[in-house]
């Protein structure tokens, strides 16, 4: 089986979350408003083990196991563009451009062999799925593979600091537990919204304090772009919740 894509770049799809690996996050700081995802995949769900792998997996009640994702990501409401997103439809950042976005319509987050149903356009989406189109993905492998491998390659690297991260909140930080498992009793998962300020300590490599200059205006403008917005008001509480709790990680830097 083949199936055919062709990115037109109408800029449809750049708009809500955008899933970054750490090392996008911390470049991008001065761009896009950040938090840090949990997201719960079920026992039995084909995602469920490329989750565990790229995340970790805790036990809800007794017996129940779920795997836990935690990616770092650009929390935008989904009627809000990218920042990066130019007038005309095009990025404005290509060459610097998120790994996630490089490997669009791919996703490394999802096991090899599921990756047909991404390459079906969402509604309004303009990508080119004609025969005209070049072949991308055949007997369920991905043809040309560059992107698709390195996002995967950098997921894999970050598992151990994401997996960590996890653990550590579900054993030390009860309202987290008590949010991750509200999410794994939805069907289908559900999200755990944190302010990014929760992963810093653990990121070793980073310049804490010039990060947070960076962010913290960025936090500051979607505050305002999103107030007295109704439809975005839990976006907006984010932003300024996730702004002061980070001037007060300044102060303590
Ligand atoms: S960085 Fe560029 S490609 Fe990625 S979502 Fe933003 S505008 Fe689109
Ligand atoms: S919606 Fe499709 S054609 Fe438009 S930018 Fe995204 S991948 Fe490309």
């Amino acid at each position: 089986m083949e199936r055919r894509f062709h990115c037109t770049a109408c800029g449809k799809c750049c708009y809500g979350w955008l899933p970054l690996t750490l090392d996008d996050a911390l470049a991008h700081a001065g761009r896009f408003p950040l938090a840090m995802i949990l997201s719960t995949v079920r026992q039995g769900a084909k995602a469920y083990e490329i989750t565990a792998r790229l995340g970790t997996t805790v036990t809800i009640g007794r017996r129940k196991r779920v795997a836990v994702r935690a990616a770092p990501t650009a929390y935008i409401p989904p009627s809000f563009s990218c920042p990066a997103l130019a007038s005309d439809g095009r990025c404005a950042i290509h060459r610097d451009k998120p790994v996630r976005c490089r490997t669009m319509p791919f996703s490394a987050y999802q096991e090899e062999r599921d990756q047909d149903k991404l390459l079906v356009p969402r509604k309004g989406w303009e990508c080119d799925t004609s025969p005209e189109a070049p072949a991308v993905y055949r007997d369920k492998g991905v043809i040309d593979r560059q992107d698709f491998d390195r996002e995967r390659r950098v997921l894999t690297e970050q598992a151990s600091i994401l997996g960590a991260y996890t653990n550590g909140l579900m054993a030390n930080a009860p309202n987290v537990a008590a949010a991750v498992t509200r999410a794994a009793g939805k069907k289908g998962g559900g999200h755990v919204i944190l302010k990014f300020t929760t992963i810093l300590s653990r990121i070793e490599q980073a310049d804490v304090a010039g990060f947070c200059e960076k962010q913290l205006p960025v936090l500051k403008n979607f505050a305002g772009r999103s107030a007295e917005n109704p439809q975005v008001e839990e976006y907006h509480q984010f932003y300024r919740d996730a702004a002061a709790a980070m001037e007060r990680f300044l102060q303590r830097c």
